[in-house]
């Protein structure tokens, strides 16, 4: 298992991370022993990283690793879990659910906590308002935490906001070939690499899509390169060549996968892909932008929009609808476009006034595809939905 050296702090990471929310299932629960043993496996086989969240597995996920970490593991490993500033209104709340994770986890300390889906500045804002960063900061001197950081899923602008907004000890954002200008896009990384931050990355393979809902024309391309390489073995293999990749997290559900993403992290150098290789790449990331609906690169050339549309995000949850055959696409726009945050940016809010169009270096009649994307993606319903789950969730 090769590492990579956290530039802050020193520790050596190994560049396979476990995923904690894909554990398998025994009927409706969490398949326990099975679980355990795949953990402790990874871990004998040089896996030091493990990311969990408060709520992955309806909240059962923290309680499954702190389980797995007995009997010596904990101190082998670093615990990576989240705080959801979405269901924290007072640092009451906060400390509560921090008390409950350290009890599942069966632990006096997290290693790398995150601000969970923390998307945008005002959300940062508000979550400093309520005193949440001053008491992480006070945690982290006491050692109950040990480096502080956040999850990322919404746009590059927003993105270089966060960055740069505090000093983090690390973030966490989604990257692989097909995003590489999706969301913090590969200037993200680069801006967190070159501001010395750590990066973790999450869906490496799109939750699987990468691997199972590829066209053929693809599958073609990465045969032609190399026929022993499965497309998963690829996806991980672009990501690792990235010098500013910290650690890759992949949810592991099987022992298969172990054993695959083990053996291709035992020598997934920075830089080591080929020219050919990168080559096959170029053709892929096209056969896939030739497939998609809006032909949107997420330059954000159109942005900012001035009502809060979050204009690449929803064309990129849009065109995933067809591209991937996704079916969770829905949930992916909610999430992605802030349906919890205090600044969503959902297609609905366009005020058609048209600022956007000029800009588009493609062409893309912006007011008349987020129409479409409104009409697919939020449908009549969405509106009252959103309404009374901010409302519940106490979000103005
Ligand atoms: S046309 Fe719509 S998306 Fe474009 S800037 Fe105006 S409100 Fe924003
Ligand atoms: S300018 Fe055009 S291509 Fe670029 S992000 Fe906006 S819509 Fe997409």
């Amino acid at each position: 298992m090769l590492t990579r050296t956290n530039q802050k702090n020193g520790e050596e990471l190994s560049i396979l991370g476990f995923g904690c929310m894909r554990f398998p299932m025994k009927g409706s629960g969490i398949d326990e022993p099975r679980s355990i043993a795949m953990i402790r496996n990874s871990i004998e086989k040089g896996v030091n990283y493990f990311d969990t969240a408060y709520f992955y597995h309806n909240g059962k996920s923290e309680s499954l690793l702190g389980a797995a970490l007995e009997g010596g593991y904990r101190e082998r490993v670093k615990i990576a879990t989240k705080l959801p500033p979405f269901m924290v209104t007072k640092l009451e709340g906060a400390k509560k659910i921090l008390e409950t994770q350290l009890t599942k986890l069966r632990t006096n300390y997290i290693d790398y906590y995150l601000l969970h889906m923390l998307s945008d500045k005002p959300t940062f804002d508000r979550m400093e308002s309520i005193g949440v960063i001053e008491w992480m900061e006070q945690l982290k001197k006491e050692g109950t935490i040990r480096n502080i950081g956040f999850s990322f899923h919404g746009s590059k602008s927003d993105f270089e906001e966060l960055i740069r907004a505090y000093p983090w000890d690390f973030c966490q954002i989604q990257y692989n070939y097909l995003d590489e200008n999706n969301q913090a896009t590969k200037s993200g990384l680069e801006l967190a690499h070159s501001l010395g931050i750590p990066v973790v990355i999450m869906e490496p393979l799109r939750g699987g899509r990468l691997v199972n809902q590829l066209p053929d024309e693809v599958l073609k391309e990465f045969r032609k390169c190399d026929k022993s390489k499965t497309p998963a073995e690829w996806a991980l293999r672009w990501i690792w060549n990235h010098p500013g990749v910290n650690v890759v997290l992949s949810g592991m559900g099987n022992e298969a996968q172990i054993e695959e993403n083990v053996r291709i992290a035992g020598d997934a150098e920075p830089d080591s892909l080929t020219e050919a290789e990168l080559g096959m790449f170029d053709r892929v990331k096209a056969i896939l932008l030739e497939k998609t609906k809006i032909p949107c690169t997420a330059c954000g050339y159109c942005m900012p929009c001035p009502f809060g549309v979050n204009i690449p995000g929803c064309f990129s949850a849009y065109n995933d609808k067809y591209l991937l055959n996704d079916r969770r696409n829905r949930f992916k726009y909610f999430q992605t476009l802030g349906v919890l945050s205090k600044q969503p940016a959902f297609a609905s809010l366009c005020t058609e006034c048209g600022k956007c169009e000029s800009h588009c270096p493609q062409n893309i009649q912006i007011r008349k595809e987020l129409k479409t994307v409104k009409k697919e993606m939020e449908g009549i319903i969405f509106r009252p939905v959103v309404k009374i789950a901010r409302k519940l969730m106490k979000i103005t």
